[in-house]
């Protein structure tokens, strides 16, 4: 079995703890907790702020790159870079960890399919089309309307990822923008990091109509670890909190300045109010794993935490060190072995291969 998780922000993060090579006791993801979590592989996000200008979302996406290379290649004995599951399965028989690398944010690539191509080159295998704002490509979830769905650059851009042998990924984008890549994808497509909408009515969760459409594009949906996503509920305990926007800004100020110990140690205290939170349990994720098998089957669903892309975890699912526990109550819920191969990384591999066939 391949244990993958398909979206992680961890190149973001690396501003912040500097050495993922050693166990950390901040932030979710580094090299040694994905040993101890049992995950061979994770797709890790070159993730592009939508306000900033088309220039600086090149050289954002670039610098995060460049980082991420730095961290991988400083860590031979750990990790190396995957760009297919052949050479990820090669190098787990080596007992190195995977890094793949996504873009969250078709906005890296301004308005240029030479940059697409260059990106694809690098070794990128998939490209979330959207974060939170509308950009040349297509609608946000979160945003106004200012293409109806997939723009003509659009259109040309998925195109050329079906072409290239890039993965689309329809997490954040929106519903009438889903529906539009479906129709013009002549691949399957992923769903990076998405949860049901049916459990928890959130614009950034697919409802079961999507579900149906993504199962009959032969797609993925891989299951959000993010307690507002998985639990409305604690949506509006986090929004009545405060906590999320302050949170932002000191987040930020850390970032900007990560020698300094004081805007360090605002950023934990942060951190410790959030999970000071009723957060619910990580078996909301097993729920939403239910759900998306009971509409769309078991060909059809797997896991992309977003660790480190969220301030707040699931109960029990403190880092990604905690990830085999999703698979043990999978089991205690009656799924076999050969469904949870499937769901931990097998649905998501065969969509990457049939993509780059
Ligand atoms: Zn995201």
């Amino acid at each position: 079995m391949f244990v993958l998780d398909s979206h992680c922000d961890t190149p973001s993060q690396i501003y912040r703890l500097t050495d993922i090579g050693r166990r950390n006791t901040r932030g979710h993801v580094d090299f040694p907790r994905m040993k101890e979590g049992g995950v061979d592989g994770a797709f890790f996000a070159l993730y592009v702020p939508p306000g900033l200008s088309p220039a600086e979302s090149t050289s954002y996406a670039l610098e995060l790159f460049a980082t991420l290379e730095d961290a991988v290649y400083g860590n031979p004995d750990k990790a190396a870079f995957a760009s297919s599951p052949e050479e990820a399965y090669a190098n787990k028989a080596k007992g190195l960890t995977s890094v793949f690398v996504g873009i969250e944010n078709g906005s890296a690539i301004q308005k240029s399919l030479p940059l697409l191509r260059h990106f694809y080159r690098m070794g990128v295998r998939y490209m979330t089309l959207c974060h939170s704002k509308d950009n040349e490509i297509c609608d946000s979830c979160a945003d106004g309307h200012r293409w109806g769905g997939l723009s003509e650059f659009g259109k040309e851009t998925v195109r050329e990822m079906n072409r290239l042998g890039m993965m689309i990924d329809v997490s954040h984008i929106s519903d009438r923008a889903f529906h539009d890549v479906i129709s013009c994808s002549s691949s399957p497509v992923i769903a990076s990091h998405s949860c049901c909408r049916a459990l928890s009515d959130h614009p950034r969760n697919m409802t079961d109509d999507m579900l149906r459409a993504l199962a009959a594009n032969g797609g993925v949906i891989q299951i959000n670890f993010y307690p507002v996503f998985l639990d409305a509920g604690f949506a509006r305990i986090l929004e009545e909190s405060g906590l999320e926007e302050t949170g932002d800004a000191v987040e930020a100020a850390f970032i900007a300045d990560p020698s300094d110990n004081a805007k360090r140690e605002a950023w934990y205290d942060i951190m410790d109010r959030l999970a000071a939170l009723p957060r619910p349990s990580y078996k909301k994720i097993a729920d939403h794993i239910d759900h998306a098998v009971s509409v769309a089957g078991i060909d059809h669903v797997g896991l992309g935490s977003d660790f480190d892309g969220i301030a707040v975890t699931p109960s029990g699912m403190d880092s990604v060190a905690d990830f085999s526990l999703i698979f043990k109550e999978l089991r205690e819920r009656g799924y076999s072995d050969r469904d949870i191969e499937k769901i931990a990384g097998g649905n998501f591999m065969r969509v990457f291969s049939a993509v780059m066939a």
